[in-house]
């Protein structure tokens, strides 16, 4: 029987990668709909080539021109389409690579089916967690992370009894500015931004990268996939990327996973999961590597972090706002509206504005959601003001 598949962000970084790797999968894996934010036509030409009849896009303008150029299948559109597609498709897993908070409602849709999520958005949990890990465990449904150091993560602690897990560490890239100062970082571009040394992602992700909010985001995405407390979760700078994860655990022994940076690898692990497949890429040579160096993060420098871990541990709504916040300050960096220094400022006063409230209900994170991005907006407007 093939195992049926939904993918959410198909026309993204992930999503490409994934379609690739069902069509080499030596599993049969049948598609059941695809779906992304806004593409419309790189999304049908996908629902094309691989046999698709049922697409869903976020965005409805870009649904209503797909629903007209495209008449051999169905195209449903807006966040609810998104929902409906999920609810209707009969999968049994579903891969969810949207970018952003957009990912939640799909994420809570696909886990209150009771369907397993491989999930590439980690924003789903940091500004959901809790609620979003209590319905998992009430539906049944698993999440596999797609992240590559909470694959990595997955894999090393799958052999492992509850409570022998001491410590977890995620290494960092460190981005492309790693060594920089404050100053050095002024006057930075997107374009230099976008450089990144080690691993080829999407825009918002790259910057995330840059800033180092990125492993903010995964010190709370870790928190809620393993349940280890945030003093027990470390960051370490590791420019390599060969080293993805390590777990300490109760006898000193330590675990870590390797390998070259490639997204297909933890892409395939999270569609075939428990099982392995072959994946084409290039196997890892440790003389060849020769040396491998860790230091500790900049969070002075890169105040993303720091930040990240101030919110994680007021909890609530916190992590939702500065995920939001984060969210409209890339895009405005992204378009040349806000300094890169601007970003973690932007975020810090979003924060300082929306003190942490207590989540009641997904309802209360929408409406956190909202108010941090209508303030984060705000700032963005009034520091470009100041600017220039
Ligand atoms: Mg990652």
């Amino acid at each position: 029987m093939p195992r049926r598949l939904l993918i959410l962000g198909s026309t993204g970084s992930v999503g490409t990668q994934a379609l690739e790797t069902v069509a080499h999968s030596p599993e049969q894996i049948e598609l059941v709909g695809l779906s992304a934010e806004s593409s419309w036509e790189a999304l049908i030409a996908q629902a094309q080539r691989h046999g698709v009849r049922r697409i869903a896009l976020a965005d409805p303008i870009a649904g209503a021109r797909a629903a007209e150029a495209w008449t051999d299948g169905e195209v449903l559109s807006g966040p609810e389409g998104l929902v409906r597609l999920v609810v209707e498709s009969g999968a049994e897993l579903v891969l969810n690579a949207l970018v952003g908070s957009a990912g939640l409602g799909p994420t809570v849709a696909t886990l209150g089916e009771g369907i397993d999520l491989a999930l590439a958005n980690k924003e789903s949990l940091v500004v959901g967690g809790e609620l979003v890990t209590a319905l998992a465990e009430a539906t049944g449904a698993a999440i596999i992370p797609v992240d590559s150091e909470h694959s990595a993560l997955h894999q090393l602690i799958a052999g492992e009894r509850p409570g022998t897990i001491e410590r977890l560490v995620i290494t960092a890239s460190g981005g492309p500015f790693r060594g920089r100062t404050r100053e050095e970082l002024a006057n930075v571009t997107a374009a230099d931004a976008l450089q990144h040394p080690t691993w080829s992602m999407g825009g918002k992700i790259t910057i995330d990268s840059a800033t180092l909010m990125n492993k903010g985001l995964e010190v709370i995405e870790a928190h809620h996939l393993f349940g280890v407390p945030y003093d027990r979760i470390d960051v370490v700078v590791h420019p390599q990327s060969l080293v993805h994860a390590v777990v300490d655990l109760c006898d000193g022994a330590s675990l870590a996973h390797l390998g070259h940076p490639d997204m297909r690898v933890p892409i395939s692990y999270g569609l075939h999961y428990p099982e392995r497949v072959d994946v084409p890429v290039p196997r890892l040579d440790l003389a060849q590597a020769g040396s491998l160096t860790f230091e500790p993060p900049d969070m002075e420098t890169f105040a993303c972090l720091r930040l990240a871990r101030d919110a994680a541990a007021a909890g609530g709504t916190a992590p939702c706002v500065l995920n939001a916040a984060n969210e409209v300050a890339v895009h405005a960096f992204l378009a040349g509206r806000l300094p890169f220094l601007g970003i973690a400022e932007v975020i810090e006063q979003t924060l300082e504005r929306l003190p942490a409230k207590r989540i009641h209900a997904f309802e209360s994170l929408y409406a956190a959601d909202r108010d941090a991005r209508a303030i984060a907006g705000e700032l963005v407007e009034s520091l470009a003001a100041a600017a220039g």
